[in-house]
């Protein structure tokens, strides 16, 4: 049986967030893109993460805080909450590594550059 994708859209990990991962401009809408970006924090795929900012906010970035971001919690599950064009609201729960369970609530935005989906910034919610 395929390893089912982690971001919950019941496909498995191949036909879904990998192919994103391989080519970003995979991504057909900022939500493809926001659950592409989930998977990459469960996967540790930081340069996907590094390379999915928008140059805008990528200049802030470092791919060792990310790396930690990713590697020192346990992603347990993601939902949307609801996604427009240029914005996808969502819950990601984690474990931390004292074991608690948290969720991060963010609404994200994203710009498409080049006819690729960038992420730009988050609003951080609740
Ligand atoms: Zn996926």
């Amino acid at each position: 049986m395929k390893q089912l994708c982690p971001c919950g859209s019941g496909e498995s990990y191949q036909d879904c967030c990998n192919r994103i991962h391989e080519n970003p401009k995979a991504a057909a809408s900022a939500e493809q893109l926001m659950r592409a970006r989930y998977t990459a924090f469960c996967l540790q795929h930081i340069d996907f993460l590094y390379d999915t900012f928008h140059p805008q906010t990528r200049r802030y970035q470092q791919k060792a805080a990310i790396a930690a971001w990713a590697k020192e919690n346990q992603w347990q599950e993601l939902q949307i909450i609801q996604a427009s064009v240029s914005r996808v609201e969502f819950k990601a729960y984690y474990i931390d590594r004292s074991g608690d369970l948290h969720v991060h609530h963010e609404k994200s935005a994203f710009k498409q550059l080049n006819s690729q989906w960038y992420y730009v910034d988050g609003e951080i919610k609740g």
